[in-house]
């Protein structure tokens, strides 16, 4: 197994695509490779993908949760188990839609998720956003994964969101707008910026939607909802 742009440029940005469904693997390549100075390896089962990334640590893994032998869980537990892979960025394909596979898949290390049917063209949109993120946030630290104010307690780690002691039951976009409000607290956060951080890709949806998705996530938060403060004309704040 060699990688296609091996003698490229360092420039090169190096993506693996894990799929055995050939065609749809061989749709992902053709998109993902019409971005400048992109190189994409397929390979069709998880075995194949750890072989993969011990000969090269590619900048970017787009995984399909339904593999044949090893599950895409399998491979990505794998990958954030082993130190040159760690920070790998990947990102899930999957056909469940149900918030657990998600919640799951966040839990285990997955930068982002697309759900199949998808468009090519909100994957490559994705791919470009999870990218263009600092590592850090690819990273998460345990340190300060958790937030504890006057009702709301917030275990990012956990996924585990409590008012007043009570459980709230978040979807995963609300989970990730209020992670996303929470870590940047004090300062506002355009809805654009929301869209970009929290839906990983820009202008594919209406930024009214970032504001639907925050009367949601200040409902289900009650008295702790109001700590998210409208600014208008700017976007949102969350405030201590
Ligand atoms: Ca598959």
């Amino acid at each position: 197994m060699s990688w296609p742009g091996q003698a490229a440029s360092p420039a090169t940005t190096r993506i693996l695509v894990v799929e055995d469904e050939h065609d749809i693997a061989g749709l992902i390549k053709h998109a993902l490779e019409r971005e400048p100075d992109t190189r994409v390896e397929m390979v069709n089962s998880g075995d194949a993908a750890l072989k993969a990334v011990a000969e090269q640590v590619p900048d970017l893994v787009v995984l399909d949760l339904n593999l044949p032998v090893l599950s895409g869980f399998e491979v990505c537990r794998l990958l954030r188990a082993r130190p040159a892979t760690k920070h790998v960025p990947i990102i899930m394909l999957t056909a469940r839609t149900s918030e657990v596979d998600r919640v799951s898949g966040l839990d285990l290390g997955a930068d982002d998720y697309v759900t199949k049917p998808f468009s090519l063209r909100e994957l490559a949109a994705r791919v470009r956003a999870v990218l263009r993120r600092p590592r850090e946030a690819t990273t998460r630290p345990a340190a300060g994964a958790t937030y504890r104010g006057t009702h709301l307690t917030a275990d990012f780690d956990a996924v585990a969101v409590h008012v007043g002691g009570e459980p709230i039951k978040l979807t995963r976009r609300e989970f990730e707008l209020l992670r996303c409000l929470v870590e940047n607290r004090g300062r506002v956060l355009s809805r654009d910026r929301l869209l970009e951080r929290v839906w990983g890709y820009d202008r594919l949806i209406e930024t009214r939607s970032v504001d639907v998705h925050i009367g949601r996530l200040r409902a289900k938060l009650g008295i702790a909802g109001e700590q998210i403060e409208t600014v208008v004309g700017l976007g949102y704040k969350f405030v201590e």
